[in-house]
Parts: C-alpha cells; structure tokens; sequence
C-alpha cells in the first residue's frame, strides 16, 4: 500500500513514513488467515490482498493507526516494570484449525495483552470515540475478536478466565464530565467481552476460515462487512420535519401509526429512507473507509464510476 500526502507538508511526510514503518513491520507470521482478516469481511480482505501494491490512501486515514503505537509503548513500559509473571505483552499466538475433513489451516493473531492478576485477562487496547464506549452493548467485532484469540491462547496452553477491551477515548472532553448521563469520568473505559463458549467459537472459526477460502470470486460483502444500515420508514406528520416514529419495515411504520393517531388530527405519511453502506460511500473528503472501492462493482457504483466490463472470451 502507498500513502499520499492529503496532510502536507513535513507533518504528512513524518506520518507516511511512520505508516510505511508499520506496514514493513507487521507479520503474521507463517499463518494463512490473522484473526484481524477472518473477522473482517471475505469479500474486502480478497480484494486488498489482489490489489495491495496498488492502493493508495490518505495518510490521514491512518492516522489512528500511528496514533496507537501510543498503546503498544505503554504497554511495553508497563511490562518492563511489572514483569512477565504479572502482564504478557503483546504475544502472537499460533494454531492448526481443521476446517473440515483433512483441511487444516494455521491460524495467527496477536493479544495487547494477558495480565495475571488472580485470573488470566486477554485484553486489546483500543484508541476509539466516547460514543463507543457509551453503548450499552460492546461492538461485534470485539466481541468476535477477543473470543478468537482467547481460543487461540487456549490451544497454546493459556486458560483465559477473562476478556476485556481497555479503550483511550480520543474525543473525550472534560467539560462534558456530568453533563451527559454515562459520560465517562476520565477519558478512559474498560468493557468487559461476554465469552462464547469452546465449541461455538471452535465453529466459528472454522466458518469464517471456509468463507475466506471460498472467496475467490466473490463479488460483495456481507451487509456487515460494508457496515450497512437498512433502510428505514418514517412516520412524517405535515409541517413537521421530525419523524413521529422511525421503523424497520413499512408493516411497522403502518402499524404504530394506526396505534398511535396524531392528537391534532393533522395528517401523516410514511416516507422511505434509503438505506447506506458506510464503508463503501464517499466521505466528505472524497474517499471511503473501504480502500479498494475502485475494484468493487458496489464501491465504483457509490463514487460514480462506471462498471468494469470484462471482455468475453471471443473479444480477447
Ligand atoms: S466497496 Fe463496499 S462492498 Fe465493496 S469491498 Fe469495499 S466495503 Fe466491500
């Protein structure tokens, strides 16, 4: 992957190569598939692996990935002076994973770290916003990710009683402290992940392996690997702009508006909202979050481009 310079000057030229530093640094390993692809879409992951030494992104974009070399310094800080006995910093983990019979695929993933305090945590650090920590559920993803590499510190002899996500919330402001019910004190949260149990996330792993092999070809992601949200039906009442009720279908809209008439009789309609696929749409700046848009039929459709025409057999 190439970086282009959207920050300018000496400052986006430090973080290119801070980004570039990174990239030739990470590995792997001799693993197949990293738990960080096998959670992520199949679709996605196929397409930046065929078309890597051709993406160029805005260095802006990774910014937070520089940004959390923060966290992975911390870390090894906090190591050297609690020692190993108490916090494990930064461990790839490895294992065969039978996809089926006589499939075996080997599987890598890293771990923030493993603390031993009492019980054996698996935590991941994360720089994200205050909203996110808000939520009353924590994010899939993390949920997927921390439960694939508590099955891989298993398999490598490590019996995890606990998986926790520590985040640094990049947007927090004091100022806001007490004013928002559930705005974090310090500009820092711990969320604890459910976890599955073995045998379900042994099938998991499996399924996302088998889907990633099966990619080849593929030609979209999964609503939730281009992070759609669905349309959506509004119950509008005539000179107001603010929907009375917002629903999932239009059978619902339909019937809360039957349960629940408008007081002052005024009349009401229902209006679809389209739905978006944020990962693939243009952001103000023109680009997405999705790198390879470019070489998905669904990403050229949402920047405007027109379809890639394949020539057929008999025009080669
Ligand atoms: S443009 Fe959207 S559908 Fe296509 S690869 Fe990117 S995220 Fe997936």
């Amino acid at each position: 992957m190439k970086y282009a310079n959207d920050i300018g000057g000496i400052a986006g030229q430090i973080l290119i190569a801070a980004a570039e530093a990174l990239d030739a640094d990470y590995s792997k390993g001799d693993a197949a598939y990293s738990v960080t692809e096998l959670i992520d879409d199949p679709h996605i992951k196929r397409l930046q692996r065929e078309h890597m030494a051709e993406v160029v992104e805005p260095v802006s974009h990774s910014s937070f990935k520089v940004d959390g070399q923060i966290v992975h310094k911390i870390l090894e800080l906090a190591a050297h002076r609690l020692g190993d006995a108490v916090v494990i910093p930064e461990k790839r983990l490895f294992a065969e994973i039978e996809v089926q019979d006589g499939l075996t695929v080997r599987v890598s993933g890293q771990y923030d770290t493993c603390a031993i305090t009492g019980e054996a945590t698996l935590g991941d650090w994360k720089n994200t916003s205050v909203w996110a920590a808000m939520q009353d559920d924590p994010k899939p993803e993390w949920v997927r990710q921390l439960n694939l590499l508590g099955y891989l510190a298993a398999l490598n002899g490590v019996h995890v009683e606990a998986l926790e996500i520590n985040l640094r919330l990049r947007d927090w402001s004091a100022t806001q402290v007490g004013k928002k019910a559930g705005y974090p004190r310090v500009p820092y949260a711990t969320v604890q992940i459910p976890m599955w149990p073995m045998a379900e996330t042994r099938s998991y792993l499996a399924t996302r392996i088998r889907a990633h092999l099966d990619a080849y070809g593929s030609t979209d992601c999964e609503p939730d690997g281009r992070w759609e949200n669905p349309p959506t039906f509004a119950v509008m009442t005539a000179g107001l702009k603010r929907a009375a009720k917002v629903e999932l279908s239009y059978d619902d809209a339909l019937a809360w508006n039957d349960r629940n008439p408008d007081a002052k009789r005024r009349h009401r309609s229902i209006v679809e909202r389209p739905g978006t696929n944020n990962r693939c749409e243009p952001n103000g700046d023109g680009h997405s979050y999705c790198p390879v848009t470019q070489w998905c039929a669904r990403g050229r459709a949402a920047h405007g481009l027109p379809e890639i025409v394949k020539p057929t057999e008999s025009a080669r």
